[in-house]
């Protein structure tokens, strides 16, 4: 029946008769997955069936599909099938001047891939000063292609604000760029009218507004006073950079989006109960298009992570900090509803040789840490199996949800006949304790060092290739694929 459709398509685009033998034969050679008895979560469903893959897509879901004779069957009776993980916050080959980030687009999408995430979108670093829009964007692509192991796509980054930058968001657009990050800090941080110029162009063109928000000012003033007066151990990085300066930028941006005419804007990395509570406010006053992130960071770990012995507290040091236990309590609750997606922002400085920077000032120690591997089993085991939420939801944060927000959906983020065979199944009885020496990531530490972890992805699948099986490697360099965006559902 398939065949017959394919050469009655061919036939009425008017191709040669004999045109359609190149497709028989691709369609009888085309590689078949059968993944069989898993607990698979679709959409509007959980339940024992089969998903059958055929070359890069899922074919068919359903009970009981039987195998045809020669085609791989993976038994997932007693696991969890869910959709590939979608990872929208990530920085490899980050430059910050003072160091670059040490995973690069391979070995920073093997340790995704062995993390069960398969899709992800970077945020590039800044450029040289008023370069193009498309700068940074090209340099990526060259960064990407040859070596990522996953599909990527990336987010643009506004550093400026002119009349061309205005255009090219336009034209970046078409080329399947549909999301920009804005940062209110750090060196291209953009002012309140540049920000608000923004806003009107993204509700112009439908397109989403990513948001690193702190108040640069007050920041800026409190680091300054803490070197001057001699504060400068990793203690002081959380006080320079309180859960305020955070919570003022995110209200600062709801408004403006709202004035800007409900231009739809993705706050990141959100930390602190405040900049949820405001969030929330913004819903209840009915602000459409707003949408909020978190980390396992910020689910996990809190600020006695700075008060650690010697120089360990380095490891911790990113923007924004680890919050209070409070904060993070308030997180979780949030997940159930507020909350839309967790991203990594995983960003990773090797401890023993670029962290140390900030040995004697933790103004001068790179920001950010890894998590892109750490993801999926975090969430699904400090969530799922502890019933802080439900599969659905776990499913709907860290693949769903992120596919639909940022223009990727439904060709990922979804197990459904038509989209992307990029299938991650969980054995939900593997426990063991999460360490460095287990994971990937081309750096000497992870955050969750001795987290006991209840349950583990043992199979990645990527457009219909097993990519991790059992914790071998099977993917090779450079089969991933940049992922032409559409406009976001919202
Ligand atoms: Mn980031």
């Amino acid at each position: 029946m398939k065949i017959l459709r394919i050469a009655a398509r061919l036939r009425v685009s008017g191709n040669e008769p004999f045109a359609y033998l190149p497709v028989l034969w691709y369609s009888e050679t085309m590689h078949k997955l059968l993944i069989k008895n898993g607990l698979v979560v679709t959409e509007d469903s959980e339940s024992v069936c089969d998903v059958l893959c055929e070359g890069e897509k899922i074919a068919a879901v359903g009970k009981r599909l039987f195998p045809e004779q020669g085609i791989e069957c993976i038994d997932a009776a007693g696991k969890t099938v869910i959709p590939g993980g979608v990872d929208v916050h990530t920085h490899l080959n980050l430059d910050v001047g003072i160091a670059v980030a040490s995973d690069d687009f391979y070995t920073g999408t093997v340790a995704a891939a062995f993390g069960g995430t398969t899709t992800i979108v970077d945020h590039p670093a800044f450029g040289p000063p008023g370069c193009s829009l498309d700068h940074q964007i090209k340099k990526y692509h060259g960064f990407a292609e040859g070596k990522a192991v996953i599909d990527y796509s990336f987010h643009g980054v506004i550093q400026q604000v002119d009349e061309d930058v205005l255009r090219m968001m336009d034209v970046l657009a078409h080329q399947g760029i549909v999301s920009y990050k804005v940062y209110l800090t750090y060196a291209f941080k953009l002012s309140d009218s540049d920000v608000y110029r923004v806003l009107e162009r993204a509700r112009e063109l439908g397109v989403m507004i990513t948001v690193h928000p702190e108040n640069d000012g007050v920041i800026n003033l409190l680091r300054e006073r803490f070197v001057a007066g001699g504060k400068t151990g990793p203690t002081y990085h959380p006080l320079s950079r309180p859960a305020g300066c955070e919570a003022e930028a995110i209200n600062r941006m709801i408004l403006f989006a709202d004035m800007a005419g409900g231009a739809p804007l993705y706050i990141v990395h959100l930390s602190n109960a405040l900049g949820l509570e405001y969030i929330r406010q913004a819903r209840q006053r009915g602000q459409a298009n707003l949408y909020a992130e978190t980390c396992p960071q910020y689910l996990l770990l809190d600020d006695s992570r700075y008060e650690l012995p010697g120089l360990e507290g380095l490891k911790y040091i990113m923007c924004p900090p680890l919050r209070k236990v409070s904060d993070r309590e308030s997180l979780w609750q949030g997940l159930v509803q507020d909350i839309d997606t967790v991203a990594t922002d995983h960003c990773p400085f090797v401890f023993s040789t670029q962290k140390i920077l900030g040995k004697d000032d933790f103004t001068k120690c790179p920001s950010g840490a890894p998590g892109i591997e750490e993801r999926i089993p975090l969430m699904y085991s400090e969530g799922v199996a502890k019933k802080r939420i439900s599969l659905r939801r776990f499913t709907d944060l860290c693949c769903t949800n992120p596919a639909k927000l940022f223009g990727m959906y439904p060709q990922k983020g979804v197990i459904r006949a038509g989209s992307d065979a990029d299938i991650v199944i969980i054995d939900p009885e593997k426990t063991l304790t999460l360490r460095k020496s287990i994971l990937h990531e081309n750096v000497d530490y992870t955050a969750y060092e001795g987290t006991e972890l209840s349950g583990f992805p043992v199979c990645t699948i990527s457009r219909g290739d097993v990519i991790v099986r059992n914790g071998v490697f099977t993917g090779k360099a450079g089969r991933g694929q940049f992922i032409r965006r559409s406009l976001p559902a919202c």
